[in-house]
């Protein structure tokens, strides 16, 4: 089974041509971060503008890429949500008009569910069931995770996302955007135990998570330290900050472990590409013998291939969508 995927939710315009969801023909991403980076987040009329300019050609590429031509897809896919509602539309409208003139059936992705199956693209054998946390710039959801198709959502962030914590501090630190990458970086140079930042619900007896406050404790601590002329360590308070939102996921993810009877963890989203984090995890885990699981880095940020990964599993049951289908800019899972 040959799917083309559309992926255009946030500001990367991607095409991916994946082989019965395992295997990637073809993953082309058009980042568009040069042109959204100078207003320190992503611009929505920007991002809808430069998905439309660059949704052909990256098409065409993910093809040609994959040495394959429409006729030989067996489907047309493509996320429908959560996202900018601007920049759904433009991908939804090249899927379907692909579909519509090659006869393919469509398939409707949701976005977050491709995080979570692009850890079948590097490991198609992930025992179940797992606990799930998917981390990225809009979401922080823990999920127990059943089979391919069946999943309970046990807690997600009553605020800030882990992704939208590390780019809204970064801004405070200065560092530039996207804002995890530089903060883990910055870290790597940094003392995590030199500055205390709390540690949101930890203590809480729930899965839910809540970041807004520790942004507030490393703008709270700089003008303290301003006031009163003291010098501020960068890198010192990026480390912190980096290990107060590990120390929490973390936490999370045991308690789960402890709970349920998890085969294994399975991180998603472009926060799992964060290599403290990965390790720090990886070593609570060992102690339980729970494998972690988490994308290779092209699949943990936004891509097509992820998408073309969950529309394989909707064309065997058959979940196929008319070309009435519509943007859902708050999608749920
Ligand atoms: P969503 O998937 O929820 O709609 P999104 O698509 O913007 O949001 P992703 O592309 O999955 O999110 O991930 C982007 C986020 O991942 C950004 O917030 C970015 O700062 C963060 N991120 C990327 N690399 C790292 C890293 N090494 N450490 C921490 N965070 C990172
Ligand atoms: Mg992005
Ligand atoms: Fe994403």
């Amino acid at each position: 089974v040959i799917i083309l995927a559309i992926e255009t939710s946030c500001d990367e315009t991607a095409a991916a041509v994946v082989k019965n969801g395992v295997e990637v023909l073809s993953n082309i991403v058009a980042s568009q971060v040069d042109w959204h980076r100078k207003y320190g987040g992503v611009v929505p009329e920007i991002a809808s503008r430069k998905h439309l300019e660059f949704i052909n050609p990256v098409v065409k590429e993910a093809l040609d890429r994959a040495g394959l031509t429409f006729k030989d897809l067996d489907a047309v896919a493509c996320t429908y949500g959560p996202g900018l509602v601007g920049g759904l539309l433009v991908g939804l409208s090249a899927a379907k008009a692909i579909a519509y003139a090659t006869g393919k059936p469509f398939i409707g992705v949701n976005h977050i569910a491709g995080h979570i199956y692009a850890n079948f693209i590097s490991h198609n054998d992930i025992e179940l069931p797992a606990a799930c946390l998917t981390i990225s710039g809009g979401h922080t959801d823990l999920l127990y995770f059943k089979n391919r198709g069946e999943y309970k959502i046990l807690g997600r962030t009553r605020d800030d996302a882990a992704g939208e914590a590390f780019d809204k501090t970064a801004r405070v630190l200065k560092l530039g955007y996207p804002g995890g990458p530089a903060i883990e970086k910055a870290a790597r140079d940094g003392n995590p135990r030199a500055v205390d930042f709390p540690r949101p619900f930890l203590e809480k007896d729930t899965f839910d998570f809540s970041f807004s406050g520790l942004k507030t404790a490393v703008i709270n601590y700089i003008h303290n330290r301003k006031q009163r002329g003291q010098e501020i360590n960068v890198n010192d308070v990026a480390a912190g900050f980096q290990q107060a939102v590990i120390d929490v996921l973390v936490s999370k993810v045991i308690k789960v472990t402890k709970k349920l009877p998890v085969k294994s963890v399975i991180l998603s989203g472009g926060v799992a590409a964060n290599r403290s984090l990965r390790s720090q995890l990886q070593k609570e885990l060992n102690y339980r013998n729970i494998p972690l699981y988490y994308p290779r880095l092209e699949y943990c940020t936004d891509n097509a291939a992820m998408i073309g990964v969950v529309a394989y599993y909707q064309y065997l049951k058959g979940d196929f969508n008319d070309l009435s289908l519509n943007a859902e800019a708050n999608l749920k899972l």
